[in-house]
């Protein structure tokens, strides 16, 4: 059985006074019946780690131990400060920064190192959704993204189709679960059915308190990775609540 994941990116959001935020999710949830965890920028990280009793999450890392990388920041240093996960390749990174799928996967192979929960986003473009590639796309980042030695506590893969992230577009539900019941299935055949079936696999993108109870009804869902409404509680503390009941 696999336990819910309600995952919360805040991107480059956040002075400290934004932490209230998670005070407030706290209150509401002093006893969540799924995973809750909090990816706030770098600089609230370690704050949040000690603060917050949910878990805590960073948005990068650097595929390296330690080094000469100015402004870099490395998966051990985020767990020497209190983080349990962090997001790697994450569409908005993949296009910045030109990040391929062979950096993501080194950047989650040095998370799971860490002893860190590696969370490998991976989505289409519209142009590629509408020239039929999407699962092309996804089976190509999912093979080049997640390293070997992956297991059910290691690794989450997100499914973000980046035409639907801020923009409040959502792939229908069929959609959605065509996908899911694809990325399991090419688990399933390169893990086993053991790790295959305890990974979980999120759903990202324009998710809102609005939408979360029927995405949450598709099979292989297993939470949700959320940028702009996990920044309120009072957007986050609905999606929990839905993820509850699912
Ligand atoms: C994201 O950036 O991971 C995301 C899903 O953003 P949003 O929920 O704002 O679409």
């Amino acid at each position: 059985m696999r336990r819910k994941l309600a995952a919360g990116n805040w991107k480059m959001n956040g002075l400290s006074g934004q932490l209230t935020e998670l005070e407030a999710l706290a209150e509401a949830h002093p006893k969540p019946a799924v995973d809750v965890l909090i990816c706030p920028p770098v600089t609230l990280l370690a704050t949040a780690a000690r603060q917050c009793p949910f878990d805590i999450g960073a948005q990068d890392c650097h595929a390296n131990a330690s080094g000469a990388h100015t402004g870099d920041v490395s998966a051990e240093m985020l767990r020497d400060v209190g983080a349990k996960a962090v997001i790697v390749g994450h569409s908005e990174r993949r296009e910045s920064y030109d990040e391929h799928s062979d950096i993501v996967r080194a950047k989650a192979r040095a998370a799971q190192q860490a002893g860190l929960m590696a969370i490998v986003c991976m989505g289409e473009s519209l142009a590629q959704r509408e020239a039929q590639n999407t699962l092309d796309i996804i089976g190509g980042q999912l093979a080049g993204s997640v390293p070997d030695n992956a297991t059910a506590e290691n690794l989450v893969i997100a499914y973000e189709p980046i035409w639907a992230i801020g923009t409040g577009l959502v792939p229908s539900l069929a959609q959605i679960g065509e996908v899911h019941g694809f990325i399991r299935a090419r688990l399933e055949r390169r893990f086993g059915a053991g790790v295959g079936r305890g990974v979980r696999i999120l759903y990202g993108g324009s998710v809102k308190p609005d939408n979360a109870a029927e995405i949450f009804q598709v099979p292989d869902v297993d939470g949700a990775l959320v940028g702009g409404a996990s920044l309120k509680a009072a957007d986050f503390s609905p999606i929990i609540n839905a993820l509850e009941g699912a």
